[in-house]
């Protein structure tokens, strides 16, 4: 079964990701990853990029260990 635009309707076979920025009310920001159909350019979803969350994990770690 093909999965269909909900904007448009045209299957789509493939979705544009770009990365952007997610801000919570309080003020931390973390990247998500947000998926858009090839056709009409409207969001299908966002979602958490676990890619970009885990690089900053590491920075932070590695920081505070030459930090000591
Ligand atoms: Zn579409």
């Amino acid at each position: 079964m093909d999965s269909v635009c909900p904007h448009c309707e045209n299957i789509v076979s493939s979705a544009k990701v770009e990365l952007v920025d997610s801000v919570e009310t309080f003020g931390t920001r973390w990247k998500s990853a947000l998926f858009s159909c090839p056709h009409c350019n409207k969001v299908l979803n966002v979602s958490f990029d676990i890619t970009s969350h885990a690089k900053h994990i590491i920075e932070q770690v590695t920081k505070n260990i030459t930090n000591q």
